[in-house]
């Protein structure tokens, strides 16, 4: 095993935090994850592989503690009372067994709330609107509602102690929680003594933190999660002003400031907007005025960076969520010297979707994640092969790269042919479009670890036919009897998609391209127009890097807004800020429904009503094509697939469905799972149910 460079050791050295020591300066902070109370065996596997992968802190997701802080159908923690303890404590039993500590991460959510399930109406400061656009508002709290609210940080405390947490959260970060809307002078119209003055709405705060210590501090370290800065500019708290004064006032009372900025899509901004490290600026400040320990975020996968943090006085301990969903074992890998290995997050917030879809988080990086439990994967291990079969997988795009990583872990012999004389598939093209450079991390990881395997032979610029296949088959140097395909998808050019499931009419009446055609560097001429019937960042990035080239650009949606599944990613707003800045024209709500000379016809989702819009260049976001040709041939072919000793024939990844990135990746990775293995026949994964 490679030795760990001493350079690194300042990462593992032991750190106290209140009553307890944590082994080594990694530290997972609160995520969610989809999981929730709704599935807590899928949650505590997860958890658990964190604590295993060397991670000396593991916390939760937010943790409602009153039915009055109900999130309706989001799967987030929940410990209402006694009876949830028992879920929740299967993740402490996992975390602990691998000698971390579990966190938990308490959360009153105040107005940011609907309580749709409980219909208990939403408690504030002041009254006020519920952040989202539900028909709800939240009703001012009485002095004995705020003496209520205590009760239940404290209890919820008890329990979590009882459950057997090592770190309990007083949370303030984010603008989702009880405690930042009493800080806040946006929320906090109150007159008494918990509103107007920072010492005022600090108060509860404070009192909060106080009560927990006295609760559970003999056993538990009180932690504290507090967002320094909103990015609002005066509107808000900042790092220079009120952050800083909150900070001032509390330095020693918690055991430990973990320090962010708010709202979660700043927190967690994707790397199409933000890069490693972008939360120093604002939360630089928090060391030199407490001397208890201080965690922060900020997407790090360098273990250099990790170390001048800690050097420089940044913070004491590298939080991480997405570098720690990417690669549970990243700790590991830096302490044991296996650097190269590290699966590096490429801050594309699909995991994030998962939160907000309610379902288990998938990640791009990491396929095995939200299947630990229902699948037992691992990241780190997969069952030995089971005979000494060779495997040919066709296409070296994410798909097959992972495939071809999967079954040469499990010890296979594998060919992996690639007709581009680069790797990567669409990775490798995407990820030259602006801002999407860390996506070539799917295909950089994966390479550098299928050079080092002697199992595994690459072709690139070998573009099979089906006729190269069934002969190769039998050649000595290859010999393979099972072929994986996965040779992608191409976009369409026909227009056909969600609003049309015909081509649309006159496209040969104007000059039209596809992304794959822009990607290959084909040029656009003159006025764009996109008609982005995708709706994922495709039409968005394309536009952005159209108007960067100088062309005029208007992108055209059926949808209310641009781009806009990536509310789930949380980017929507960034990426409609950003075209609308680059001066892009915008037009939501609207179907392109004929094509004409120098002009297309769009129409009024609503009206029915048709403008003619100019344009040189039509640019169709709408479906793709799987490239399943070789398959058909292969297909076709039954006697000679016989003679060449093939035995089975797959495909995978965009081939099989065109979809993301992370389903490709966990699509290759699913087909060497199951590469002979026995697999159930109906649902091939456990389910978490409610049994009666
Ligand atoms: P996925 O997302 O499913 O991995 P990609 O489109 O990213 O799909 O990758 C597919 C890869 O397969 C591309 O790099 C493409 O060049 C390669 N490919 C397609 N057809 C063949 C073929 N017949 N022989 C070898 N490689 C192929
Ligand atoms: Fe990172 Fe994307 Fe994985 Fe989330 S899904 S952890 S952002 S690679």
């Amino acid at each position: 095993m490679p030795q760990r460079d001493p350079f690194y050791d300042i990462l593992f050295e032991p750190l106290q935090i209140g009553p307890l020591k944590a082994k080594n300066r990694f530290y997972q902070v609160p995520h969610c994850n989809g999981m929730g109370y709704l599935r807590p065996k899928t949650l505590a596997a997860m958890r658990g592989i964190k604590a295993e992968g060397g991670w000396a802190v593991v916390c939760t997701e937010e943790v409602e503690i009153h039915a009055t802080s109900d999130n309706g159908i989001a799967a987030e923690g929940r410990l209402w009372d006694d009876s949830d303890i028992p879920a929740l404590t299967k993740m402490t039993e996992a975390v602990h067994e691998h000698d971390a500590l579990a966190g938990i991460e308490l959360v009153h959510g105040g107005f940011s709330n609907s309580n749709h399930y409980s219909r208990i109406p939403p408690i504030a400061p002041s009254m006020i609107s519920v952040n989202n656009y539900d028909p709800v508002q939240a009703r001012s709290m009485t002095k004995a509602d705020i003496r209520d609210f205590r009760k239940w940080h404290r209890q919820a405390a008890l329990r979590a102690k009882q459950a057997d947490f090592d770190l309990i959260y007083v949370y303030a970060g984010h603008c989702l929680t009880l405690l930042m809307h009493f800080l806040s002078r946006r929320f906090n119209q109150r007159t008494d003594e918990y509103g107007g003055s920072m010492e005022n709405r600090v108060r509860l705060f404070r009192e909060v933190i106080e009560d927990t210590k006295e609760a559970v501090g003999d056993k538990c370290a009180v932690a504290v999660r507090f967002a320094v800065d909103e990015l609002l500019g005066p509107k808000g708290i900042t790092s220079e002003n009120e952050g800083r004064e909150v900070v001032e006032m509390l330095a020693e009372l918690p055991d430990l400031w973990d320090v962010n900025i708010s709202e979660w899509e700043n927190d967690s901004a994707t790397s199409r907007f933000e890069k490693e490290g972008f939360q120093e600026t604002y939360i630089g400040f928090v060391k030199s005025l407490t001397s208890k320990p201080v965690v922060g975020v900020g997407r790090y996968t360098s273990p250099d960076k990790m170390v001048s943090l800690i050097k420089q006085g940044v913070m004491d301990m590298i939080g991480a969520a997405r570098p720690s969903i990417a690669d549970p074992f990243l700790p590991k890998k830096i302490e044991e010297g296996r650097l190269d290995e590290i699966r590096e997050c490429i801050g594309c917030n699909i995991c994030v979707a998962g939160d907000w879809l309610a379902v288990p988080m998938r990640c791009t990086q990491n396929p095995t994640m939200g299947e630990e439990w229902r699948r037992g994967w691992h990241p780190e291990r997969i069952e030995p092969r089971k005979s000494n079969e060779g495997v040919l997988v066709v296409g070296g795009g994410p798909a097959g790269l992972e495939c071809a990583l999967a079954l040469g872990n499990r010890g296979y012999r594998v060919i992996l042919a690639e007709s581009c004389e680069e790797l990567g598939g669409r990775v490798s093209r995407e990820s030259r479009l602006p801002g999407l450079a860390e996506w070539g991390r799917v295909r950089d990881y994966r390479m550098g670890l299928l050079e080092k395997f002697e199992n595994v032979t690459i072709y690139c610029g070998s573009k099979l036919s089906a006729e190269d296949i069934l002969e190769f088959s039998a050649e000595d140097k290859f010999g393979f009897s099972h072929v994986m395909l996965a040779t992608g998808a191409t976009w369409r050019c026909d227009g056909i998609g969600r609003e049309h499931r015909g081509p649309i009419p006159g496209l040969s009446n104007l000059s039209v391209l596809t992304p794959d055609n822009v990607m290959n560097g084909v040029s656009a001429n003159g006025k764009v127009l996109i008609f982005d019937d995708e709706h994922y960042y495709m039409g968005g990035v394309l536009a952005e890097k159209l108007k960067l080239e100088g062309h005029e650009v208007q992108i055209v949606t059926p949808a209310s807004d641009i781009s806009t599944w990536t509310h789930n990613t949380m980017e929507q707003f960034r990426i409609q800020k950003r075209l609308l800045e680059l001066g892009v024209k915008i037009t939501p709500q609207h179907n392109l429904v004929s094509v004409h000379p120098g002009a297309v016809k769009l129409e009024c989702n609503f009206t029915d009503k048709s403008t003619i819009h100019e344009c040189q260049t039509l640019l169709l976001v709408t479906e793709r094509f799987p490239n399943d040709d070789l398959h058909k041939s292969l297909l076709d072919n039954p006697e000679g697939i016989d003679q060449a000793g093939i035995k089975t024939i797959q495909c995978i990844g965009d081939c099989l469905a065109p979809g993301i990135i992370a389903a490709a990746v966990h699509s290759g990775h699913l087909a060497a799972r199951e590469f002979e293995a026995n697999v159930p026949e109906d649902i091939p994964f456990l389910r978490e149910r409610i049994l009666l």
